[in-house]
């Protein structure tokens, strides 16, 4: 394939993640800056779901046979595809990829946009998890989140999602927003958990510039750090006494439930984006497709090449992203990936960060596993960035 317009050979690793991306909302969330258009026709959505389906097709008939084991819709509200829309997109897909037999099968949902026979049919083209973006159940709150969907609206979906024969729900929810309180993350997280989920994902509000909420907010009163940081803490407590494990900074799962695709982000494995806004990682080739609507439409949409990873930044951003991991950095894992060059760079730093106490060191099979410590990873980004400028400056940090 060709990015940036030069020709490029992809290389893929065994099995990759597919990401496809649905840019439209029946209207914008006020604190959201993902790539998606609100309030579109339908012969707008219709138009963008042919286009795909022919994007997929081409990109993969110009790749080496895929095989791909994880698919990801996100949006956008991939929910606002009709049954029609959602299988010729599968078809595509299926036509092209070849997918796992056991392939994990994600779509991002609105509680507003889903009802029993959408749900059903979803299920039955080979959907078989659910994201459903939930953030909290208060309709005070989400009219400050500038959500459509009721409390109502979300027992009904994780009702008709079981009915439907969904077996992987997770729940996305959101705390640290003006208005919320201590006592509603609570209910919230209460909530969720009595509709028996499988996953979590429990974010605190990034304040993006560009959102209405950022333009605003010097109108809204938010909650101190303090508190933001007790929330994360009530989260952990509350959601690891109902039975859930974190098995990454901000994701839960009950045991065996965790997130296939999104442990192929963390895991720095190939995944394959489609779609405008849709991003990859091949090897070390890291591209995008801009998120301009009408060359997307036109056909004339090329992807951008991102980054092209040198052996240093693919390893920075492993170990990065393996401390992220409740299962942490486990050197062995490392070095049979890397190579020595691995351990050369960061033992030291590790070393001397567990010293600290800003990292545990634990041993396994004669190897060294790094993680951080419960109380740190609400503050993870800290430690990471510590570490990041002591392996990119050792002779500072050695001094
Ligand atoms: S539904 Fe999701 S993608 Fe759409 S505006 Fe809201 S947060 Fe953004």
């Amino acid at each position: 394939m060709t990015i940036d317009g030069k020709p490029v050979r992809l290389t893929f690793g065994s099995k990759v993640g597919i990401y496809v991306h649905i840019p439209f909302c029946r209207q914008k969330c006020l604190y959201c800056d993902f790539c998606s258009f609100p309030g579109v026709s339908p012969e707008r959505i219709e138009a963008y779901t042919e286009r795909l389906c022919s994007q997929i097709r081409e990109i993969c008939s110009q790749t080496e046979s895929l095989e791909a084991d994880t698919v990801f819709f996100g949006g956008g509200t991939p929910t606002l595809l009709s049954e029609g829309q959602w299988d010729r997109i599968l078809s595509a897909l299926q036509d092209s990829v070849r997918l796992s037999a056991d392939a994990e099968i994600t779509t991002e949902c609105n509680p507003a946009t889903a009802g029993p026979a959408k749900l059903k049919a979803m299920r039955t083209l080979g959907i078989n998890r659910l994201s459903v973006g939930v953030q909290s159940i208060h309709p005070g709150e989400l009219r400050t989140l500038g959500r459509i969907h009721t409390e109502e609206q979300f027992e009904q979906l994780a009702r008709n999602a079981r009915e439907a024969g969904f077996e992987r729900i997770s729940f996305d929810l959101m705390f640290g927003f003006p208005g919320q309180t201590e006592e509603s993350w609570l209910s919230t997280l209460r909530k969720a958990t009595g509709l028996n989920p499988e996953h979590l994902s429990v974010y605190a509000l990034q304040l993006e510039e560009g959102t209405p909420l950022y333009r605003d907010r010097a109108s809204y009163v938010f909650p101190d750090e303090d508190t933001v940081a007790r929330m994360y803490d009530t989260a952990r407590t509350f959601l690891e006494g109902e039975g859930f494990s974190r098995y990454e900074v901000s994701n839960y799962a009950r045991p065996g439930c965790e997130c296939r695709h999104n442990l192929k982000y963390w895991n720095c494995e190939d995944y394959l984006g489609f779609g405008i806004s849709a991003h990859s990682l091949v090897g070390r080739t890291r591209f995008y497709y801009p998120g301009d609507m009408e060359s997307f439409l036109r056909g004339t949409a090329v992807p951008v090449l991102e980054e092209q990873l040198s052996d240093d930044r693919m390893e920075e951003e492993y170990a990065v992203l393996r401390l992220r991991l409740s299962t942490g950095l486990d050197m062995g894992e490392a070095e049979k990936r890397f190579g020595e060059h691995f351990a050369r760079r960061f033992l030291p730093v590790l070393r001397t960060m567990a010293d600290r106490h800003l990292l545990i060191c634990a041993e396994r099979n004669g190897g060294e596993i790094y993680r951080i410590p419960d109380p740190f990873f609400f503050t993870e980004n800290d430690i990471l960035s510590e570490l990041l400028a002591c392996v990119q400056e050792p002779a500072s940090f050695l001094k």
